[in-house]
């Protein structure tokens, strides 16, 4: 009696303990072969088959649009040059045969790779490669955008609340807790660098007569016009925190003792300049200290500024002191 042609599926009756269904047998089989082909064709998922040279063997029709694939074009690299050209496709970032001496070393280089990539139409795909027996390639291409974006207003959500975390709400300068992060990594980089740092601390002066005087919330915009006022008058790379009450530390990187004396004093003469002041109605003077990191912890640069800030009180106020 002849053998019937057709695979028996795991479990059909008739089949032996141990016989195996070779997939290989299967794909033999013309009409599943177009059948699958037509499945991976109407999934809409991208799929392609690279040979070892690199040719394009099969590309399911989302694949071809994805990567723009025309007539006549074979190869990885031909696809890619293609793309670049027409910026359709998968963004490439750096010259394209720089690209393509990367993705030469990448691909084939593990049996399983899996990376991102993004294309020209603000989509993003996780790819997963597969090397196969003798150098072929399989690749599928998993729509992970919805994914992406959804991390996007994650990331957004976490740094917005991180801003809020790290913000004094009256003034909008860092709190207490982010000044002092600060000061210890502009110590490290300072220690590690060997550039010069310096602390400034600053009180206003007779606050509570300010408060006395005018009513809180007249304290509360004097706190408001000094930040805004620091914020006009010290650099760009200062950092300026408000650490107290009516207490503020302003941290000045890549800047010795001399300067740092002086970016201060610039901003105390702003303030009783009466020009400076026309919208509060309110006069009030700070008073500093200043010190300038020599390798100690940052208590000893913090209290050396602080000592120098009460000298400046015990003086008269109204003033800057340098520490020892
Ligand atoms: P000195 O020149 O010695 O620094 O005198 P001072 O009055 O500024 O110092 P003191 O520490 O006695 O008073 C600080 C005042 O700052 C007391 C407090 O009510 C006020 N203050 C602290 N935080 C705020 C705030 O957020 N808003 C207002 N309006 N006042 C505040
Ligand atoms: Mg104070
Ligand atoms: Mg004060």
């Amino acid at each position: 009696m002849r053998r019937s042609n057709r695979q028996r599926l795991p479990g059909e009756s008739g089949m032996a303990q141990n016989e195996a269904i070779l997939p290989l047998t299967l794909i033999r089989d013309r009409a599943t072969t177009d059948l699958i082909l037509s499945g991976l064709d109407a999934s809409g998922v991208a799929f392609a088959l690279f040979s070892p040279e690199d040719e394009l063997c099969y590309g399911s029709a989302a694949f071809k649009a994805l990567f723009d694939v025309r007539p006549g074009v074979r190869t990885f690299a031909e696809i890619m040059r293609n793309c670049h050209m027409s910026s359709t496709g998968p963004k490439v970032n750096t010259p394209i045969e720089d690209f393509l001496d990367m993705a030469r070393k990448k691909r084939r280089s593990r049996p399983q790779r899996t990376f991102e990539i993004d294309t020209s139409d603000d989509r993003w795909f996780l790819v997963n490669e597969t090397l196969l027996p003798g150098g072929w390639l399989w690749h599928v291409f998993t729509d992970i955008t919805m994914l992406k974006s959804n991390e996007q207003v994650l990331q957004l959500a976490r740094d917005a609340a991180q801003r809020a975390a790290d913000t004094d709400p009256l003034t909008g300068l860092l709190n207490r807790r982010a000044g002092m992060e600060r000061l210890a990594a502009e110590m490290r980089s300072a220690a590690r660098d060997g550039t010069p740092l310096s602390l400034a601390l600053i009180d206003l002066d007779h606050f509570k007569s300010v408060n006395d005087r005018y009513g809180h919330s007249k304290g509360d915009q004097v706190l408001q016009h000094f930040a805004a006022a620091g914020h006009q008058q010290l650099r760009g790379g200062d950092i300026f925190a408000r650490i107290g009450g009516e207490e503020f530390m302003v941290l000045m990187p890549g800047t010795g003792i001399e300067e740092a004396v002086n970016a201060t004093e610039r901003l105390r003469r702003h303030l009783a300049r009466e020009e400076n002041r026309a919208d509060l109605n309110c006069a009030y003077t700070m008073s500093a200290g200043v010190a300038e990191y020599c390798g100690t912890a940052a208590e000893d640069l913090f209290e050396r500024a602080d000592r120098a800030l009460y000298c400046a009180k015990r003086h008269g106020r109204d003033r800057i002191e340098r520490a020892d």
